[in-house]
């Protein structure tokens, strides 16, 4: 019979409690849990050491069961309020520790969610293939100073049923088996945000490498059996990553990095591990993009923590330092294609409904996504392109050297890229941090063959660069604009000016630089739907349309649609082409012609307005492609055969010009 053994996983080097914290109030949690994922539920014991505050108040979901409670060991029945699903109890100014038993049932797992409906739950959730205790549910005894939520550091013992390993963010300290349980001690020494704990039939993977500090790194995977054999390719990714984000900004702030697969689609990322979806791991993409947008979190988010008072710029320079270092690496097409997306869908939010980057405090729609991750990520970008990247990288080194593990805002970062690079960056941030929506340029022949570079009021100060191309000559102006309008002498007798073709500039880009793709039509309100091709498509076309859009079209008489309104046209063959020349509008486009069961392309109506069109052989192939079609909306045209896409592309963008004979052309 397998005695009871021990294993002592890692004993490496503590970072130093506390270090570097100063004042913030941070309260020491010591905590044994039995968690019963069948059963589906946790008990749990705790002692809290509390920080010195005003009003301090204990804070526990309402659904736990308090077994007992004691104040500087003195047991008590203090009176506790009730708000929404949290309890909370007032303490005495004198109060140094706590002592809780508690026990809580928790909700079964959810097996069918999608990922936007994965977002934001804070149920804690319970079953043997997987279970997740979000610290948002309050599921285990927390501290509010001020009002405020107090960050915590901890030490976590954790039981479970044999065949079931559970892990919460921190350093691993110590693992046991026995015949009848699974134990593991967790320890997070900095102050964090908060416990969520994570189980499942989890198989251990694990690689050990060395920081640039010196210390020992546990490097792990916890996979579903389904998934194990990914482990290696991840954990070689891992390393990778690793290794880049050390040399780049400083030593990595924690002594463990573990992937954990989950059976719900979510893709978190807490301090020292990340929870990725299983479906989500399947995918070849996510240990090249995903994953190290991931460990970047633990310096950019969970290493420094961004002041949500004044917006979080935690996701912009996670997804310029990750995701866009990475299209940057593969190729300059990649690089700008990122760019152009980005800008592509700040311009789709309507005029006065943006945001502000200070006002963005984590992800919850399209427009806060935009800015949050876009806007910001390009305002990082253009600073690059300003002091250069020494400075930027050394600007980096010393924003992290300075507030790892402190709370820091915009104007902490504005004070490190001064320190670098020498440069005034005052009047920089406060344009793009501040105000919301985005400068509108337009490039116009002046006479004598020169041109005019226009921008909108209030002004933004920018550097706009300027292609020249033509015979032999190519070369690019950068040309400041501080006013409305700026006037460029005409660099060369022939050729074309081009504005900005390379998406160097944070702007709202003109209609015909953004290239149309087919889930445009979502962004410009409700739909006008043309059915052609009898009353047999009717059916198909009501079904693809619910699919495709947002919200219910209109259906209207082909001989009259709106111009001012969105437009999706579903028809056969024959009648679609029939209708385009009736209705005046380009031709099927070469890129689909009748190939595979169906087409679809996206293009323009009216002056500006969003147009799709499918061509569809049959009512069942309409009816088919009502599954795929809604997941290839990026795109702007789309071949589908035997019910799957066999062919798609995106449209060139066409950039603002004119000729330097000092003609117009192709400006819109
Ligand atoms: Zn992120």
């Amino acid at each position: 019979m397998p005695l009871r053994f021990l294993i002592r996983v890692l004993l490496g080097f503590a970072v130093a409690a506390g270090t570097a914290f100063g004042a913030d109030a941070t309260v020491d949690i010591d905590m044994t849990l039995r968690l019963d994922p069948a059963k589906r539920t946790i008990e749990g014991e705790a002692r809290l050491r509390l920080p010195d505050g005003k009003a301090r108040r204990l804070l526990l979901a309402k659904s736990a069961r308090l077994i007992s409670l004691a104040i500087d060991g003195q047991s008590t029945r203090r009176r506790h309020r009730v708000r929404g699903a949290l309890r909370s109890w007032s303490l005495p100014s004198e109060a140094s520790t706590l002592d809780l038993i508690w026990s809580m049932a928790l909700t079964p797992t959810p097996t069918h969610l999608d990922h936007r409906e994965t977002l934001g739950r804070d149920e804690a959730t319970a079953a043997e293939l997987g279970s997740f205790l979000p610290a948002a549910a309050h599921w285990y005894p927390g501290l509010q100073v001020d009002g405020e939520p107090a960050l915590q550091r901890w030490r976590v013992t954790i039981e479970t049923p044999p065949g079931q390993r559970a892990i919460v963010p921190g350093r691993l300290v110590e693992v046991r088996n026995s015949e009848t349980t699974w134990t593991a001690t967790y320890r997070m020494d900095v102050p964090a945000e908060g416990i969520d704990l994570m189980a499942g039939p989890y198989r251990l993977s694990e690689r050990r490498m060395t920081s640039i500090d010196g210390r020992a790194l546990s490097l792990r995977t916890l996979f579903h059996p389904e998934i194990e054999a990914l482990a290696g390719d991840y954990l070689d990714a891992l390393a990778g990553y690793f290794e880049l984000y050390e040399k780049w900004i400083g030593p990595y702030p924690f002594d463990d990095f573990t992937i954990v697969s989950s059976p719900t689609p979510t893709g978190l990322g807490m301090p020292s591990l990340t929870y990725l979806g299983i479906e989500v791991l399947k995918l070849p993409f996510i240990r090249h993009t995903s994953l190290g947008h991931e460990v970047l979190h633990n310096w950019w988010g969970n290493g420094v923590y961004p002041d949500y008072t004044g917006g979080n710029w935690s996701e912009g320079l996670t997804t310029f330092m990750a995701d866009y270092h990475y299209a940057e690496g593969a190729s300059a097409d990649k690089a700008r294609a990122m760019r152009l997306g980005w800008l592509r869908d700040l311009s789709a939010i309507p005029p006065g409904k943006g945001l502000a980057l200070a006002r963005f405090t984590s992800r919850r729609h399209g427009v806060d996504a935009a800015v949050g991750y876009g806007k910001a990520a390009m305002l990082f970008y253009m600073l690059r392109e300003r002091i250069g990247r020494a400075a930027f990288d050394d600007a980096v080194r010393r924003f992290w050297r300075s507030h790892r593990f402190k709370v820091a805002g915009w104007s902490a970062l504005r004070e490190a890229f001064e320190a670098a690079s020498g440069d005034q960056l005052g009047e920089f941030f406060a344009q793009w941090v501040e105000r919301e929506g985005l400068p509108r340029l337009t490039l116009v022949a002046a006479e004598g063959g020169g041109a005019e570079l226009l921008q909108d009021e209030p002004v933004y100060r920018l550097r706009v660069p300027l292609h020249v191309r033509g015979g032999t000559t190519r070369q690019v102006l950068l040309e400041p604009l501080e006013a409305p309008r700026h006037h460029v002498e005409r660099p060369a007798d022939s050729g074309e000016l081009l504005l900005d073709p390379d998406f160097q500039v944070m702007r709202r880009l003109a209609p015909g630089e953004v290239p149309p793709t087919v889930r445009d039509i979502n962004l410009a309100g409700p739909t006008q739907l043309v059915v052609l091709g009898g009353d047999a498509m009717d059916g198909a076309a009501g079904e693809l349309a619910r699919r495709l859009l947002d919200s219910e079209p209109t259906t209207v008489d082909g001989d009259s649609p709106s111009p001012d309104r969105p437009l999706l046209v579903v028809g056969t063959p024959d009648t679609v082409d029939a209708w385009l020349s009736r209705y005046g509008l380009e031709p099927r486009p070469a890129q689909v012609g009748r190939r595979g069961e169906l087409q679809a392309w996206a293009g323009r109506h009216g002056a500006t307005q969003p147009l799709v069109v499918i061509s569809a052989t049959s009512p069942n192939a309409a009816q088919a492609a009502a599954r795929s079609l809604p997941h290839l909306g990026r795109f702007g045209w789309i071949v589908i055969e035997q019910e799957r896409s066999s062919e798609r592309g995106h449209w060139p963008s066409t950039p603002q010009s004119i000729g330097l004979r000092g003609s117009e052309k192709g400006a819109d």
